[in-house]
């Protein structure tokens, strides 16, 4: 038997057969690229609906009746994934009137969507509500007006939790930590802008304000985030109560789960992070007498992230001896932008090669006639890598299709969702040259 050289897969529905050939989800890479060429989405049905099923029993096991975990549908959305989250019983995250129409046409269940965004004008706000969106989730005070404005015209009372800063550094990167004092999103407690926000809600005749949401950041691994988040939210919760005799009944702490991209990455037990928040949170409510509310969540990352991976055909391979090496593929920052926005790590493999030692240090890069256009820097590849070989980059089904863009008016992807029978369908079809065209006059 030859030595191993198998890479270190990031998550178990990662496996190499005997010929060499990765398998995601049990179905081999090569015959879906084959199928339905490259560059291709795939995404693992089984893994998304069980990484669901954690937070659902999780919310069951620790929180009060009528909490919920809602799927941060920005992370990637297309109709069959608001079905899927239909089918499961989440609620879900919207933020902007294009996932509230994507997920209506899916048929899902509005009264179950929660509205962010740190800017939404007027005509989204008519459209949330037109359309019957359950919460708002308001940032600003300008907003908050909006709504009221907006809510009165259609003589409703429209349900409404504020945006909270509680002040919180995640230690991940500066663009997704967003729970800082001095963040675009919400009203820090800090700065007594929570309790000025909070006072005009409860002034307005058709707002009804339910509770409060917090998010610290995103890829969030450090210790005890939820935990303080938790804690400083109970705080501010039963301070209102003594101040205001408000005693706020809902309380959302956002996403932010990180997930693993390569080996060196900690793997986190989702249950039993919710069940030592809950033991913080439960704590404090003990220690303030304040009733433990509804609870909610909102994970993107760590509901779809793994159960995606993106295979790319091998073009060029350049060796420009004294320096270094590329390996360009037929995709790049159109398709997966995130290591030209945050320098983000993943695990990159040959996927027809894994049984071959790696010996070849290269940049993978895309097509893109912009020198950004990176992947990902310091992959091993086989020596024998070479033009019309597949590669798959692991852990791409989190912001990836969300975050893809037509630059050089390359069209994007299709998405093919992978069975546990072994069958496999197309979620999202793979754009066309006249997609590209449609819109121009
Ligand atoms: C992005 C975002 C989420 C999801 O974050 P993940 O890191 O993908 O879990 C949830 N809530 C809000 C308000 C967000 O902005």
């Amino acid at each position: 038997m030859e030595s191993n050289h198998l890479p270190a897969f990031p998550c178990d529905n990662l496996t190499a057969d005997d010929n060499g050939h990765l398998r995601f989800a049990g179905h081999d890479a090569a015959a879906l690229a084959e199928k339905y060429g490259t560059p291709l989405y795939l995404l693992d049905e089984a893994r998304i609906r069980r990484n669901c099923r954690t937070y659902l029993d999780a919310f069951k096991a620790y929180y009060p009746a009528g909490s919920l975990p809602l799927y941060a549908s920005k992370a990637n959305a297309c109709k069959q994934l608001y079905r899927i989250m239909a089918e499961e019983g989440m609620g879900v995250d919207v933020v902007s009137i294009g996932e509230i129409y994507t997920a209506k046409k899916a048929g899902f269940d509005l009264s179950k969507a929660f509205f962010h965004g740190n800017n939404k004008t007027d005509f989204d706000i008519a459209f949330a509500m037109d359309n019957g969106v359950g919460t708002f989730v308001a940032d600003n005070e300008e907003e908050l007006a909006a709504i009221e404005r907006e809510a009165a015209q259609r003589n409703l009372r429209q349900t409404v939790l504020l945006r909270i800063t509680p002040g919180i550094d995640t230690h991940t990167y500066e663009a997704v930590n967003t729970g800082k004092v001095d963040s675009k999103f919400g009203n820090a407690i800090a700065t007594g802008q929570a309790e000025a926000i909070t006072r005009l809600a409860l002034s307005l005749p058709h707002v009804e304000l339910r509770g409060f949401h917090c998010h610290v950041g995103s890829q969030v691994f450090a210790e005890d985030v939820f935990e303080r988040a938790a804690v400083i939210m109970i705080d501010f919760m039963a301070d209102l109560r003594d101040t205001r005799g408000f005693t706020a009944g809902v309380l959302n702490l956002g996403g932010g789960y990180g997930v693993r991209y390569v080996e060196s990455d900690p793997h986190l037990d989702i249950k039993e992070k919710i069940g030592s928040v809950s033991e913080a949170l439960k704590a404090q409510c003990e220690k303030r007498r304040f009733p433990v509310p509804v609870m909610h969540m909102e994970p993107g990352r760590s509901i779809i992230a793994d159960a995606g991976l993106t295979l790319y055909t091998v073009g060029a391979v350049k060796r420009i001896p004294g320096y270094k090496n590329y390996v360009s593929i037929d995709g790049g920052m159109t398709d997966n932008p995130r290591f030209a926005l945050y320098r983000s790590a993943y695990t990159c493999v040959a996927a027809t090669k894994l049984n071959e030692p790696c010996t070849l240090p290269a940049s993978l890069v895309g097509r893109c006639c912009e020198s950004g256009d990176i992947i990902q820097e310091d992959v091993v590849f086989p020596a024998s890598i070479r033009r019309g070989d597949l590669v798959a980059v692991c852990t791409t089904g989190a912001y990836n299709y969300a975050m893809s863009s037509n630059y050089n008016r390359i069209p994007r992807p299709a998405t093919v969702m992978l069975r546990e029978d072994g069958s496999d369908y197309v979620a999202v079809e793979r754009e066309t040259l006249d997609d590209l065209t449609n819109l121009d006059v």
